[in-house]
């Protein structure tokens, strides 16, 4: 049996537990693209729910972090991110894959990736990849996306977190 496979069946049969830090994607998860800047429906809703449901929330994109905390600061500006957007943690990477050993201090089993594709996980990292549903044209306000992600937070058992 391959990791995938096997990290497939865990994830199925018995959720991961001690995730610690949730990663997310920005470009197609949380907004449109670094072009337009699009924030998606409930971002700012998301994010607090992100923040209270791990100990750690960090940015693993593939746009630079300069180019990340322009389009923070005016989501922020906008009143669609809380303030604290803008400086959170940014995972520095390379290589083709989104490799959670990139996030300092925890073990990839504690950290649980947020992207819309499947090309970024890296192999063995299944069982630590939710799926957000792509923020795609034409960008409808009725895109409920982010609430899938939440849902699969609570299967999970992400749930606001007892402790910080
Ligand atoms: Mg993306």
């Amino acid at each position: 049996m391959t990791e995938e496979r096997k990290g497939h069946i865990q994830k199925e049969s018995e959720p991961p537990h001690g995730i610690k830090v949730i990663a997310l994607d920005v470009e197609g998860t949380l907004i449109s693209n670094a072009m337009s800047q699009f924030p998606r429906p409930g971002l700012k809703f998301f994010l607090e729910q992100c923040q209270q449901r791990a100990s750690r929330v960090v940015i693993f994109t593939a746009i630079s972090h300069r180019r990340f905390e322009a389009l923070a600061r005016t989501l922020v500006h906008e009143g669609s991110a809380p303030p604290w957007f803008a400086t959170l943690e940014f995972i520095e990477w390379s290589g083709p894959h989104k490799d959670l050993r990139f996030v300092p201090g925890v073990t990839p089993q504690q950290v649980v990736l947020v992207d819309d594709l499947e090309q970024y996980v890296a192999p063995g990292q299944q069982a630590q990849w939710v799926k957000a549903p792509a923020f795609e044209a034409p960008y409808s306000p009725q895109d409920r996306g982010l609430w899938q992600v939440l849902d699969a937070f609570d299967r999970l058992g992400l749930y606001n977190a007892p402790s910080k």
